[in-house]
């Protein structure tokens, strides 16, 4: 069970009011604000209130608030910016990019041409490697 609040945690600060941000939504369950470093105009994280590290570590009805208005934030950031597409990413664990340790969802507005992860390092499996590891993630489930 991760707690409610991490005193240690930048994000943990700025739910407390302890550290400012530029506030986009909030209720009860979840804050969405601008982020300090974009990668493109508007760029936005949507968190929950409660701390949780990973994804997979947050309870459900964490994420069904999350689910409740990401939807609509992410419609209001990408008319703001007038943007033509959108990328939602959640980093999580270091090696996945993760720098703060509190779940968080990028919001991240994007137009053609724009430069942002221009590449997808996309690679074929071997034969049977597929279905290999699909029964390695079923077994898991
Ligand atoms: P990640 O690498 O997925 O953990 O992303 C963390 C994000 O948090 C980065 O894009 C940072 O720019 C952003 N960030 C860190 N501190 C703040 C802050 N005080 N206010 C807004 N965004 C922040
Ligand atoms: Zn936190």
């Amino acid at each position: 069970m991760q707690p409610m609040s991490n005193s240690d945690c930048i994000f943990c600060s700025i739910v407390a009011g302890k550290i400012p941000c530029i506030r986009i939504f909030e209720d009860d369950a979840v804050l969405a604000f601008l982020d300090i470093g974009p990668i493109s105009d508007g760029h936005t994280l949507v968190i929950p209130k409660a701390h949780f590290r990973r994804l997979h570590q947050c309870s459900a009805d964490v994420l069904v608030s999350v689910s409740n208005c990401i939807g609509r934030i992410v419609q209001a950031v990408v008319s703001a910016v007038d943007a033509e597409a959108y990328n939602v990413l959640c980093n999580n664990g270091t090696a996945a990019g993760q720098l703060v340790e509190h779940v968080h969802f990028h919001i991240i507005p994007r137009n053609s041409g724009d430069g942002v992860f221009d590449r997808w390092p996309a690679y074929k499996y071997q034969d049977g490697q597929a279905e290999e590891i699909a029964a390695r993630i079923r077994e898991k489930l």
